[in-house]
């Protein structure tokens, strides 16, 4: 379809991603959901072919390409229809880095924005906690300062790619009586003494490595705070805009692989002498689906513009998060429902699908937590301004 966002260039390169996945990725699907891991060698064929520095400037190894280019990355990212693999490449290059790149000093962004443009480094964003996930201002791990270190103690749950990944932007209190503004970010290293990751068990997205992570007098050196002592809270509020927006955009490349499996499927599949896609039932049930999924990809898109613009775009990517969301979840129910009996073993696509899509309206802020948020700017009228100067895209 045509649309005002993609130039022939975001189409070229969309044909470029889209190869990779379906080369790399896609026949690797269920060999990485039975290890639980994703293989390092994955990240360095996306670092070498630029794909993790679209987002970045070419100083660090980047592209500096509009947004228009990650809106592409993230579809196709998502279109690999494996959950895991989206989310621990969206981590790595819109969630762990973001603060590091807007923030960070130069001499963290050589040491860890670098290497994550080429693949030799993952990362992670810890912010959640045992005892606090959405309410972010509460959280509990400490650092406090002895000399030219922080010392932190504390823990996080499910962090993406919080076992295998090299670094941790972690969330943690620096001044446990200012509430909002006590919280600090910073970087610690996974091998660093005092630090531990258990893999967690969970229900899909098995390729991706959710960890619970312990810090047990783990001894950073203060170099590695990540932009001003006391900001993170507004650091994390302000990049939740893009990551909403990024989950929103990998939920859409999903979606899109699920409707075209299922299309396939029902054209050959025959019961009661004919294929299934010529019953109504299940054609105006697939007509629904798409109406609303093109529905909620122009909201997205919208919201992608806004970014590209510099704009602040809190309002449209937390609706946007809303929408795709809950979409994914009921969309990969019906598209399934027409696979029959198939649609329920493990070995179709389709199922890993289903379950992936169960964890959108819960992980990067809950249904309820965006609606909360929608409710405070259109009833409170709060209105959210940016603290980042630059447009995204430079
Ligand atoms: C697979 C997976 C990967 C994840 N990856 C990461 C990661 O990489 N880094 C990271 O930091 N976190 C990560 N998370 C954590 C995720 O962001 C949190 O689970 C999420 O923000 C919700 O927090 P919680 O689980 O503590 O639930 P809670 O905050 O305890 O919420 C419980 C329920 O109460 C509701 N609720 C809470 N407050 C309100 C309110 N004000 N109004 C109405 N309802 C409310 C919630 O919507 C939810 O339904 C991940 C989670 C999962 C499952």
């Amino acid at each position: 379809m045509r649309s005002p966002y993609f130039t022939k260039d975001h189409e070229l390169f969309r044909q470029t991603v889209r190869q990779f996945m379906e080369n790399e990725v896609v026949p690797q699907a269920d060999v990485w959901e039975k290890d639980q891991r994703i293989p390092r060698d994955i990240w360095q064929k996306m670092g070498a072919l630029g794909f993790l520095g679209i987002n970045f400037p070419e100083t660090y190894g980047g592209a500096a390409a509009d947004f228009f280019y990650s809106v592409v990355f993230l579809e196709e990212v998502g279109r690999t229809g494996l959950g895991g693999f989206a989310a621990a490449v969206a981590v790595q290059q819109y969630m762990a880095t973001a603060h590091l790149y807007h923030v960070g000093s130069e001499e963290l962004k050589r040491k860890y924005l670098v290497p994550s443009i080429s693949g030799e480094k993952v990362g992670a964003l810890a912010i959640t906690e045992p005892n606090t996930g959405s309410d972010v201002a509460n959280l509990q791990t400490r650092a406090v300062r002895e000399g030219d270190h922080y010392v932190i103690n504390g823990s996080k749950t499910f962090i993406t790619n919080g076992v295998y990944g090299d670094f941790v932007t972690v969330a943690v209190k620096t001044d446990p009586d200012a509430g909002l503004d006590g919280i600090s970010l910073i970087v610690v290293d996974t091998d660093t003494p005092g630090f531990s990751a258990k893999k967690l068990r969970k229900m899909g997205w098995h390729c991706s490595d959710t960890g619970e992570l312990a810090f047990d007098e783990v001894r950073v050196p203060t170099t590695h705070l990540i932009g001003e002592e006391n900001r993170g809270f507004y650091y994390i509020m302000e990049s939740f805009q893009l990551e909403r927006l990024v989950g929103s955009l990998t939920a859409i490349g999903g979606m899109e692989k699920a409707l075209d499996i299922t299309l396939q499927y029902i054209s050959e599949r025959e019961a009661f002498g004919r294929p299934i896609a010529k019953f109504q039932a299940i054609r105006h049930t697939l007509a629904d689906l798409a109406a609303e999924l093109e529905a909620a990809k122009q909201l997205t898109y919208h919201a992608a513009y806004l970014c590209d613009q510099g704009e602040t775009f809190v309002r449209e990517a937390s609706m946007a998060k809303l929408i795709t969301s809950e979409l994914g979840k009921k969309l990969v129910d019906g598209c399934l429902q027409f696979f029959g009996g198939y649609g329920y073993m493990d070995e179709y696509p389709i199922s890993r699908m289903y379950r992936d899509a169960r964890v959108g309206t819960i992980a990067g802020g809950t249904s309820e937590i965006m609606r909360e948020i929608i409710s405070r700017i259109m009833i409170e009228r709060v209105r959210y301004e940016s603290i980042y100067q630059e447009k995204a895209s430079e």
